[in-house]
């Protein structure tokens, strides 16, 4: 049995981000950016009015100073001449500050009588203009990698980035095996129950960049999951769920070795989730996950999201946070215990019942509070170490 953390390390070294496609800008959002893009051209462009006013030398600005309105700037309609001396320009939000002007009134600050204009309130020391580049510069640009915000596409929109190098999202086949299990919305015989799992880390590697399919539910017998990791070739990502134990009817790990799987481990020392195995299948990463629900999706975070964080060329996994603990725990075990808890405030609790078939309980956290091996009873108040569901 191994670590938890030898665990990450085999598992990350299946898996190589995947190759770089260009997508519009109307698709990148939540897509992770490969390579650095940079902006072809500066924002503003020009100096620019940041209000509606009259654009002036800024050293004929005094209250009671008087100009002639010799023109108009609007948003998109520059004014072409220049401001001189005693002459000022009728200027509008996001329109070129002229040639010669320097300082923009705003319109509350003035009276105007046909062509004249007179400040007639103190103007105030902004000058209300934006300057060019003053958002970013030509060349200014996002660094990569990274997960696009729609602030993100806004700014490469305005940057005139119009398509967008991101990864490829990674392909992951889900696998659901046993006799017992049912399509959520079918009709389940008194023996039989619904397949969760396979909805649950699908929601869950969605979420995160993957495009996962839920393949058919593999029977236990050798030739229904033989075709099932038959449908799954060439996903980035094979992930069987359930029969992954040494009962008589658990028949991921020998059919997968009959299938090629060259496996890197087998059993890994953390609760819930012991029977996880691991390996290189064909061109496909293959991990095979415990079928308790709850053990299947704790996996799935401690160990799949990290994975498809790689495929997606993502250097920086989600960090392991800390928290006081709210009330005492017991000392823990010989494996690593993941926790169902809830953080609030900067202090955690975790479930009494820590059963990893409840999915009820799971629904309820919003975090797994990591038990290290062997870590003794803890305090209330002791510091702890938690993942973030
Ligand atoms: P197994 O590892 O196949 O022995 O499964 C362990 C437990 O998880 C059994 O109670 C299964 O019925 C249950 N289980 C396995 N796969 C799934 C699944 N996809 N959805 C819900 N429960 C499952
Ligand atoms: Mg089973």
């Amino acid at each position: 049995m191994i670590s938890v953390s030898e665990a990450l390390q085999q598992l990350l070294a299946l898996v190589a981000p995947t190759e770089i496609e260009q997508v519009p800008l109307t698709q990148a959002a939540g897509r992770v950016l490969a390579e650095p893009v940079q902006a072809t051209r500066p924002q503003p462009p020009f100096a620019a009015s940041a209000m509606d006013g009259y654009a002036v030398n800024r050293a004929e600005v005094e209250r009671h100073a008087m100009f002639k309105v010799i023109g108009e700037s609007a948003a998109g309609h520059g004014f072409q001449g220049r401001v001189g001396a005693g002459q000022a320009v009728r200027i509008f939000t996001g329109a070129p500050v002229p040639d010669g002007a320097s300082f923009v009134v705003i319109q509350e600050d003035v009276s105007r009588s046909g062509d004249l204009i007179t400040i007639s309130e103190h103007p105030g020391d902004s000058d209300y203009i934006r300057p060019a580049g003053g958002d970013f510069k030509q060349g200014d640009g996002l660094a990569a990698p990274r997960v696009l915000s729609s602030a993100d596409i806004a700014l490469m929109a305005a940057m005139n980035i119009a398509m967008v190098p991101v990864r490829r999202r990674p392909d992951v086949a889900l696998i659901s095996t046993g006799d017992e299990l049912v399509m959520p919305g079918e009709i389940a015989g008194p023996d039989q129950i619904i397949a969760s799992n396979t909805f649950g880390l699908k929601a869950l590697l969605e979420a995160l960049g993957a495009r996962a399919r839920i393949l058919p539910i593999a029977r236990d017998t050798v030739p229904s999951l033989t075709s099932a990791f038959e449908l799954a070739a060439g996903a980035d990502l094979i992930v069987t769920i359930g029969g992954a134990s040494v009962g008589d009817h658990d028949l991921v790990a020998p059919v997968a070795a009959q299938m090629g799987m060259e496996q890197s481990f087998y059993k890994v020392a953390m609760r819930p989730g012991k029977p996880l195995m691991a390996g290189r299948m064909g061109t496909s990463a293959m991990v095979g996950l415990p079928g308790n629900p709850v053990s299947a999706m704790v996996c799935g975070h401690v160990f799949l999201a990290p994975m498809l964080r790689k495929l997606l060329g993502l250097t920086e996994q989600f960090p392991v946070q800390q928290a006081t603990l709210a009330e005492p725990v017991v000392k823990n075990g010989p494996r690593a215990h993941y926790m169902r808890a809830v953080v609030k405030n900067g202090e955690i609790t975790a479930f009494s019942n820590q059963d990893s078939a409840l999915l009820s309980v799971l629904g309820q956290a919003n975090a797994l509070l990591i038990r290290p091996p062997g870590d003794p009873a803890q305090p209330a108040g002791a510091t702890v170490s938690y993942l973030s569901l």
